[in-house]
């Protein structure tokens, strides 16, 4: 199972989500760190860990109305 990252631009959303199911990256607050880079750092860090985290059955397509 290697599931990949994917940038998604619809018109409700632009960012990245799971290319297998609904799931998108939603940041909880701004970006911290002492410097623009470490603020990247720490942005990419929480973006994979919670997509590493999120269960695709959980975020099934289908069960919203329609898809595209
Ligand atoms: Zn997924």
């Amino acid at each position: 199972m290697s599931r990949k990252l994917v940038w998604i631009e619809q018109k409700r959303f632009r960012g990245f989500g799971c290319p297998e199911c609904n799931w998108r990256f939603v940041p909880t607050g701004a970006p911290i760190g002492p410097s623009f880079d470490e603020m990247m750092h720490n942005f990419e860090l929480q973006r994979d860990k919670e997509f590493a985290l999120h269960v695709c059955a959980d975020h099934a397509r289908g069960k919203s109305a329609n898809s595209e």
